[in-house]
């Protein structure tokens, strides 16, 4: 398939935060893909994959148990690149209406026990958790974001080109 450029995001540049990767119509209704990025992209090593897989679990608990915002919950998943998570709510918001949110979400990681969902009926890889890395990893996000949080480069990507599919989508690969 050939990409021709066009918007996107220069991962050299980007730092960790929460970002507005795109808003699509569903049936009339705005859906919103935030990405929550928690590492900066081939500058840092990217987060360990099983305290990645058991934060997926923990913050996809929390977020579809939060009264304000499960209804409007629709997707919590890891990019493959191990450097963040996706998340796709109803409705259009901006990155910091969301901040609250996200920075409860991991907040709650610290409080966990156990990582919810990991028997083996549940689980495409039940062995692959590790709770301890992941309130390491959701520690370090947590204070990143209360420290950063008048910060508005946390909230927006530096803009520059997106690849374009010859189809004419985005080429959204984070
Ligand atoms: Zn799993």
């Amino acid at each position: 398939m050939e990409l021709i450029k066009s918007f996107s995001v220069d991962h050299t540049l980007i730092v960790p935060g929460i970002f507005v990767s795109r808003v699509d119509n569903v049936n009339g209704e705005s859906v919103t893909t935030y990405d929550i990025r928690m590492k900066r992209p081939n500058r840092e090593p990217a987060i360990d994959v099983a305290a990645m897989h058991s934060l997926e679990h923990i913050i996809a608990t929390y977020l579809r148990n939060d009264p304000k915002w499960k209804d409007d919950v629709i997707y919590w998943g890891p990019m493959g690149c191990l450097t963040g998570f996706y998340l796709i709510l109803k409705k259009e918001r901006s990155s910091k209406e969301i901040f609250e949110l996200v920075l409860n979400a991991f907040k709650s990681v610290d409080d966990t026990v156990e990582v919810p969902g990991t028997a083996p009926e549940n689980c495409g890889n039940y062995l692959m958790h590790n709770l301890l890395m992941a309130k390491w990893y959701a520690d370090e996000f947590v204070k990143y974001l209360e420290d950063n949080s008048e910060n508005d480069s946390i909230f927006e990507y530096p803009k520059t080109e997106r690849l374009v599919t010859d189809d004419g989508r985005q080429f959204f690969d984070s």
